[in-house]
């Protein structure tokens, strides 16, 4: 093949974020092309359940650590690949690590983890490849950092429900913890090597800087048909828009708005679980005003959350008062 450039795959290093149903798959490939480095993330263990689908893992594996199972199995098909193991989540994992690695590839199983990898991947500006699965369907998306095309969090691809279901409303009890809510995808190895199979083939071009990137594109596997959507990157999206980190957020508020108040509006907009506000270095509370609370017009308020990896900043408008 006249393009290939065996030396850009043997020189990259690539982040997954997941090893089931189409970690396994993506790893596979890309160990056997000889890939340099992989670093597998997954705090999980190998279930009964898993072993229709994911094929690193046996019998003699189940209760075993997925990554480290994954690592043993990955080096009797290619010795000479180096390959790292986190058994831990995601949002423990050093930004050194992300900045490090050459692209980044998404098979998470939980929404919330997914848009943190995106704001995480726009951060460090590294390029995400992000895919799902569910029953007979699955999709792609390619995210560049930086081009025109749509992260995770300006497209409209998001389901209300699933931005409502990560949404805790100040005053409510605080969500379970994030392996407690894992939702259950039901998929089958056609499917995920049919999804796999394209997330490689992305990788392979990415890395070799041929083809386009393919945006996203959803996958029917009974009727067979592909559906390619073009995203285009919302300007003021606040994971990934130019506007908002020129401009900052504004919002309009009364001097006398509880800290809560303005919490819950900024939850509901970003779709947010349950943010901190911070002014200066200190975190402001729900029942506090914006007087109280010495918030000016200047200053940036800093909302951190379990969904974004970076602070969102935002900044209040103060509503004149009408004697
Ligand atoms: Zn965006």
């Amino acid at each position: 093949m006249p393009n290939w450039d065996q030396n850009k795959i043997s020189n990259a290093t690539v982040f997954l974020a997941g090893i089931g149903a189409l970690g396994c798959v993506v790893a596979e490939i890309l160990t056997m092309m000889g890939i340099g480095k992989l670093i597998i993330v997954d705090f999980d263990t190998v279930e009964l359940t898993n072993l229709n689908r994911q094929w690193l893992f046996r019998n003699e594996d189940i209760g075993k650590s997925k990554a480290l199972v994954a690592k043993e199995r990955l080096k009797t098909l290619n010795p000479s690949i180096d390959v790292i193991t986190f058994n831990q989540k995601i949002e423990d994992i050093p930004e050194s690590v992300y900045s490090s690695c050459d692209l980044i590839v998404s098979s998470l199983d939980t929404f919330e983890a997914r848009r943190w990898l995106n704001s995480m991947c726009i951060s460090v500006e590294k390029p995400l490849i992000d895919a799902g699965l569910y029953e007979f369907f699955g999709h792609v998306q390619v995210i560049i950092s930086g081009s025109d095309s749509a992260c995770l969090e300006c497209q409209p691809l998001i389901p209300e429900n699933r931005l409502q279901q990560v949404c805790t409303l100040p005053g409510e009890p605080r969500k379970k913890e994030r392996d407690e809510q894992k939702e259950v995808f039901p998929s089958v190895g056609t499917v995920s090597a049919v999804i796999g199979g394209i997330m490689s083939q992305e990788i392979v071009k990415l890395l070799l800087g041929l083809g386009t990137p393919i945006g996203y594109l959803f996958y029917d596997g009974l009727s067979e048909e592909f559906t390619k959507i073009e995203l285009k990157r919302r300007l003021d999206c606040f994971v990934c828009g130019e506007k908002w980190k020129l401009d900052e957020l504004r919002y309009f508020v009364e001097r006398d708005e509880k800290i809560g108040e303005l919490r819950r509006r900024i939850a509901l907009i970003y779709g947010l679980a349950d943010p901190t506000m911070i002014v200066g270095t200190k975190i402001v509370d729900d029942e506090m005003t914006i007087t109280e609370a010495e918030i000016s017009e200047h200053a940036p308020i800093f909302v951190i959350d379990s969904t974004v990896a970076k602070p969102i900043r935002v900044r209040v408008v103060l509503t004149p008062d009408f004697v």
